[in-house]
This record gives C-alpha cells, sequence and structure tokens, in this order.
C-alpha cells in the first residue's frame, strides 16, 4: 500500500489545469436543474416535495430539485440501515477499506466535475472548491489506511495459559448530519469515517449543498458499497434530524455545524426514549470564534496577509475562520494599514470566473445574519474597510473590517460566518493570548511573532484545539493537522486524526484460559 499523503492542490496558472477546470463546468452545466431522489436501502425513492438546491451567486440558477425526506422515509431509512448493518458488520476491515480506496480513485478522475460543481452550489472560488474536492479524497485514502491499522485492535499483555485481546467493533446504526461549508470534504469525511468501521449510516446532508451529496453516494455505489450501508435522505433538521436523533435505534451522532444546532442535539441525543438500550455517542464539530495573534516582533507582512486570508477566505464561511485578530499597539497601526489595503484589492463575484477571490455567501438568512451584524459593528467600532453587499442577483457581501474593537464587543465575541473580521490592540504580547481566550470557543488560532519565548508561551496558554505558528488559521490538512476544537467548539473529535475512527468503535476485551 502507498503510504498516505495529502491530494495536491491544482495550480490553476498552468493553462491545461484551468482548462480542465473549464471543462468540470461544462460536465457540471450539463446536468443543472435535474432531479434528484432519495437512496434508501440502494432503491431510489422519490417525493412529490423537493428542496430545490440553487447557485448562491445567481439565484435564477438550479443546480437541482432534491427528493425531501420526512418522518417515515427516515423510519424505512433506519429499517434499512439496521438490516444492512447486520452483514456490514462482519465484512472484513480491508473489504470496507478498499470501497473507500476505489472511491478516493473515482473522484480523483473526476475531481474537477466535483470542484467545478461546488462552485455552483455552494458559491466556492475555484481553489477553495479545489481544496475542497482534495479533502474528501484525504479523508478517503486516510481513513482506508487508519482501519488498516485497527483492525487487529490494540496489544495487550497476557498471563501464561491466557489469552486476552482488545478489539474495536463497530457501534450500529449512525446519523450523520452534515454542513454545507465543506459540502464535499465534511459530508464524505464524517460518512466514510462512520462507514469504513463497520457502522451503517443515514446521511442528512445540508438543504442547501445535497446534490454533491447525492454524487458522492453514487460514487460509494460504483465503488462497492452493499445497499443500505449509507442511505442519502436529506430533509428539515426539525423534522428529519429530530427524528433520527432522538430515535431509540440510533446508536450515534456524528454531527458538524453551528454551536446551537449541536447543543440541541446533545441535549436530545442525551433523553433514553422507549426501547433504547445504549447511551449514545456524539461527536460533534461545532463553531469558532478564532483569533489571530500579532507580535510587536513579527514578520507584519505575513501578519496582514494571514488575517486576511483566514477572514476572508470562502468568504468567512469556515469554522476556522480568523474573525478577529488582536495586534500589540506598537504595530498595530502598521497592520490595520496593510490588512485594509490587501482587503481592498479582494475581487468578488461570480466563483465560474477564475479571478475572483470572494463568491457569495451561502443563502439569504446567512446574507440577512451577516449584514445584520455589520450593523452592530457599525456601532461598536471603527468600519475601515467594506461594509456593504448586494443580494440582487446573488448573496455578495463585501469584505469587511472594523477597527479599534473591545474585546466584550458582540463582533468579537459571537460567530458570524461571513466575512467580518474585528481587529483591537493589546497592550503586549501577554494580554494579546488573554483577549484570545476569551470566548466559550477554543477551535483555531494564529499566533505571528518571530520570539521563540512567545511561541512557548503560546503553545501552553493559548487554549484551542488548533493553534497555527506564523500562518493563517483555515485549511487544516488531512493526516497532518487534525482537525477539531475544545470548549463550545465541540466534543474535540480530530477529524483527520490518529484517533478519529475510534470514536466510531467500541473496544471488546475477551480473555481465553487455555
Ligand atoms: N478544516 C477546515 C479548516 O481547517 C475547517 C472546517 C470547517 O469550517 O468546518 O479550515
Amino acid at each position: 500500500m502507498i503510504p498516505y499523503k495529502h491530494e495536491p492542490f491544482t495550480d490553476f496558472s498552468i493553462e491545461e489545469n484551468r482548462n480542465a477546470y473549464l471543462e468540470g463546468l461544462k460536465t457540471v452545466e450539463g446536468y443543472l436543474g435535474q432531479d434528484y431522489p432519495l437512496i434508501i436501502g440502494g432503491e431510489r425513492v422519490t417525493t412529490e416535495d423537493k428542496i430545490v438546491s440553487f447557485n448562491p451567486a445567481d439565484k435564477e440558477e438550479i443546480v437541482g430539485r432534491v427528493s425531501k425526506s420526512n418522518k417515515e422515509l427516515a423510519e424505512k431509512a433506519m429499517q434499512e440501515a439496521d438490516a444492512a448493518f447486520k452483514t456490514w458488520k462482519k465484512v472484513k476491515p480491508e473489504v470496507r477499506a478498499d470501497v473507500l480506496f476505489r472511491a478516493a480513485a473515482i473522484i480523483r478522475r473526476r475531481k474537477h466535475e466535483f470542484s467545478a460543481l461546488l462552485t455552483k452550489e455552494a458559491g466556492k472560488p475555484w481553489n477553495e472548491a479545489d481544496a475542497d474536492t482534495a479533502e474528501a479524497i484525504d479523508f478517503l485514502e486516510y481513513y482506508g489506511r487508519q482501519m488498516l491499522r485497527l483492525k487487529d485492535g490494540m496489544p495487550m499483555e497476557s498471563r501464561p495459559g491466557e489469552y486476552n485481546r482488545y478489539d474495536y467493533i463497530p457501534l450500529g446504526v449512525g446519523v450523520v448530519i452534515s454542513p454545507w461549508n465543506f459540502a464535499f470534504a465534511i459530508m464524505a469525511g464524517t460518512t466514510v469515517a462512520a462507514m469504513v468501521t463497520g457502522n451503517t449510516v443515514l446521511l442528512k446532508p445540508a438543504s442547501t449543498t445535497p446534490v454533491v451529496a447525492y454524487k458522492f453516494i453514487e460514487v460509494l455505489e460504483e465503488a462497492g458499497m452493499p445497499k443500505g450501508v449509507v442511505n442519502y435522505i436529506p430533509g428539515p433538521g426539525s423534522e428529519v434530524g429530530d427524528y433520527l436523533v432522538d430515535h431509540p435505534n440510533t446508536r450515534f451522532i456524528s454531527f458538524t455545524g453551528s454551536k446551537e444546532v449541536g447543543l440541541r442535539i446533545a441535549e436530545r441525543s442525551s433523553k433514553v426514549n422507549e426501547g433504547q438500550i445504549w447511551m449514545k455517542r456524539l461527536i460533534a464539530e461545532m463553531g469558532g470564534k478564532n483569533t489571530m495573534v500579532v507580535d510587536n516582533n513579527a514578520d507584519l507582512e505575513l501578519a496582514a496577509q494571514s488575517i486576511v486570508k483566514s477572514a476572508f477566505g470562502f468568504s468567512g464561511q469556515k469554522c476556522s475562520a480568523g474573525s478577529r485578530a488582536v495586534i500589540v499597539e506598537d504595530v498595530y497601526d502598521e497592520v490595520l494599514e496593510r490588512v485594509v489595503e490587501l482587503t481592498n484589492e479582494l475581487t468578488i463575484g461570480n466563483t465560474v470566473e477564475q479571478s475572483n477571490f470572494m463568491g457569495p455567501v451561502i443563502d439569504g438568512n446567512s446574507y440577512k445574519k451577516i449584514m445584520d451584524y455589520i450593523e452592530i459593528g457599525k456601532n461598536e467600532g471603527r468600519l475601515v474597510a467594506g461594509g456593504d453587499g448586494d443580494d440582487s442577483t446573488g448573496f455578495f457581501v463585501n469584505p469587511t473590517v472594523f477597527a479599534d474593537l473591545d474585546p466584550q464587543a458582540r463582533i468579537m465575541q459571537e460567530e458570524i460566518f461571513g466575512p467580518v473580521v474585528g481587529l483591537m490592540k493589546a497592550k503586549d504580547f501577554k494580554e494579546a493570548i488573554d483577549i484570545a481566550n476569551n470566548t466559550e470557543y477554543g477551535l483555531t488560532g494564529g499566533v505571528v511573532t518571530n520570539n521563540r519565548e512567545h511561541l512557548e508561551y503560546a503553545r501552553e496558554e493559548f487554549h484551542v484545539g488548533n493553534l497555527y505558528f506564523n500562518r493563517g488559521c483555515t485549511g487544516a490538512i488531512v493526516g497532518y493537522q487534525s482537525f477539531g476544537g475544545f470548549n463550545m467548539s465541540g466534543t474535540d473529535s480530530k477529524a483527520g486524526g490518529p484517533d478519529y475512527l475510534v470514536l466510531h468503535m467500541q473496544a471488546q476485551t475477551t480473555s481465553e484460559m487455555y
């Protein structure tokens, strides 16, 4: 087996690669507006009621109409998943892993088509879409290999005449509720982590990006996934999500999304319902309010570039996004000025054009929420860039920078999930780290400094799951920077890390006397 190595990003300065992407766009344009059924036990189920997936850069462009599940269909899917579990759990781990490796190969061959679909369905710029697809491939390759490592369990001691084993066995049926912001990578990663470990899955993808999830299930089928192992049931959280979270047969839930929804799932899933014989397990990846800290002894150009990239990549719609920057006062004005300059250079528009750095935000609700926060920001700080938007054809919010904020300002505490960054001063490095730690979250953080002692200080004191030095705070790579946060950012389940799969299994001790 070739050792794991992450999928390289595409260099779009090369004409051949640009053309390949345009080909991908053409392929996607060829199937825009189609209808997609649910997939339950391998059967296609079409409903009258549809979720309409549209391009957030162009509201008129329908990406697809997807059947919408309800409680009855969710129940049917649960029964199929339950039945499939009885056989899938006995399929050899090597065979389960092979489905992932083959799926990775299929996606690699259709890479630009998938990325172009993300451009259309999620409004991703080319490089962000390419990274999302690469990450989906990485999850398949990495988790497949991790399963091969775990298949024989862990070594245990045995005494003479005794044989002890420690084996990981699957849990049961898992409900996977995936987000729209990494509509491919996180959807695929959470699904295959659950399935390669021998569980069966009820996948409820985000209602804004269901088409890419459908295409992914087709790939799994082509790669040899048996019927019923992953069931595709998009639908409303309040109906389908709640029903499955409450269901006594649900063994675990893997959720990625907002803190509010995550906490609601945590509460509901802790209640034991009629017929339930276990405590449900919850894997939750929630929000962040992440800080870039800039020291006085730092490369200030790197600092400004890192702030801008972390704040505005994919319009700030990453839970890892750097939505605050705390800058030591001696260099504050200089960094602020450069951040404003760089922000004003950013291009924004429909991301079918490669030249646009930023596209739209995901939908009208998101647009409204971000614009409301911008109004709040205008009262709390000094607007130095952006501050406006345009939702006439798509949902475009200009990259926005506020300066001179108070650490307790709402826009410095609450997750906005849009292209808004707040800057503030600290009197020294220590105070900057204190401010960085002052939210309820603990996902990512960045420190830009050339002071070795300060790096060590940050390593000890900056309490986040993903801490980055002299770089931005987004863009974790599977198998290189495992991703997950502390406190209200989730259960610190480290996606793309060496112990992630174990969260989807339980260990069994067997002890035999000879
Ligand atoms: N893993 C992504 C990153 O490091 C963020 C994932 C998310 O936004 O949910 O940027």
